[in-house]
């Protein structure tokens, strides 16, 4: 995810994250980078393609696993969640946000839309050790 927002920087990146739901908690095992195709400046928006989603779901079903969430990347931005994002979102997903200043990762938050898309709470989120 990382490698994949300094790679699209100064655009925005996208992808989907695959893994396993446990309770609260949620593992993620492959995140996939997926093409984001806005039409026009993606500088500070994506787009996902509905069957590429359709088909991540799909692909994460075979390996037994879930669809837990989107992730996209804010260039020379905070990992904020934005009133666009809040739009755009699903109440069931993670949202991770992934801030890249000046070409380098930078931080990232996760968040997680209610029901009614009008506020997001931010998730705890844990990092790989290596
Ligand atoms: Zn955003």
């Amino acid at each position: 995810m990382v490698a994949h927002a300094e790679a699209t920087y100064p655009n925005e990146c996208c992808g989907v994250m695959l893994g396993s739901i446990d309770g609260d908690s949620k593992s993620v095992t492959i995140a996939t980078p997926l093409e984001n195709v806005s039409a026009g400046s993606q500088t500070a928006r994506y787009q996902l393609r509905p069957e590429d989603l359709l088909h991540a779901d799909r692909e994460a079903r075979r390996l037994k696993l879930d669809l837990i969430g989107i992730y996209h990347s804010h260039p020379d931005c905070d990992a904020y969640f934005s009133e666009t994002d809040l739009k755009n979102s699903c109440p069931w997903y993670s949202f991770v946000v992934l801030s890249v200043q000046n070409g380098k990762f930078h931080h990232a938050n996760s968040w997680l839309p209610n029901a009614e898309q009008t506020a997001s709470e931010k998730e705890e989120l844990i990092w790989p050790k290596s």
